[in-house]
């Protein structure tokens, strides 16, 4: 059995291994080590150590961002290899317009959407991120009946990503 196995083994037994600060191997609880366990460490002592260091040096998987916006896997994908500054302006930019937007309460998760919006190239848009959008939530677009085929009251559902012909990016955004 290579140290991999043994290893996969071991924990299966419900035995912990972990290296210690000093490069050493220690393994807990002793109360479920056999006889077996402790002859099989005592021979692969240093092949486990060396397992052991190995996994300690993988990356860390992708953050899972948490966000009810997307999917684990979109959040994943949204995080992947970090932000840079481009992306960290963008969506610093956007949570600041969505909290004065009054949408506080959604304001990191609906940037963070944007934030892989962007990643993926797709061109839709939030009305949040439009111009037109007014405080009392009307399209003025629409209000001066510049919007085909759309009341002039019209309240669009602000937090859903389409493509709109009246659309004007909002200062400050990009
Ligand atoms: S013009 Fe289009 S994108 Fe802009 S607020 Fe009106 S409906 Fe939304």
């Amino acid at each position: 059995m290579g140290a991999p196995e043994l290893l996969h083994h071991l924990r299966g037994a419900g035995l912990v291994l972990t290296l210690t600060p000093a490069g050493g191997l220690h393994v807990a609880p002793r109360t479920a080590l056999t006889d077996d366990h402790r002859a099989a460490i005592r021979t692969e002592r240093d092949a486990l150590v060396l397992a052991l260091q190995a996994e300690a040096e993988q990356p860390p998987p992708p953050r899972r961002s948490g966000n009810p916006l997307m999917t684990p896997e979109q959040g994943d994908e949204c995080h992947t290899g970090g932000w840079d500054d481009a992306e960290i302006d963008a969506f610093t930019s956007s949570q600041a317009r969505f909290t004065r937007m009054r949408r506080a309460a959604h304001a990191d998760h609906l940037a963070e959407r944007l934030t892989l919006r962007d990643r993926q190239h797709d061109d839709r848009r939030l009305c949040l991120e439009c111009v037109a959008l007014a405080d009392n939530r009307r399209c003025l677009v629409a209000a001066r009946g510049r919007l085909a085929g759309a009341d002039r009251r019209l309240e669009p559902v602000p937090t859903i990503l389409q493509r709109c012909p009246g659309f004007t990016l909002a200062p400050g955004l990009r």
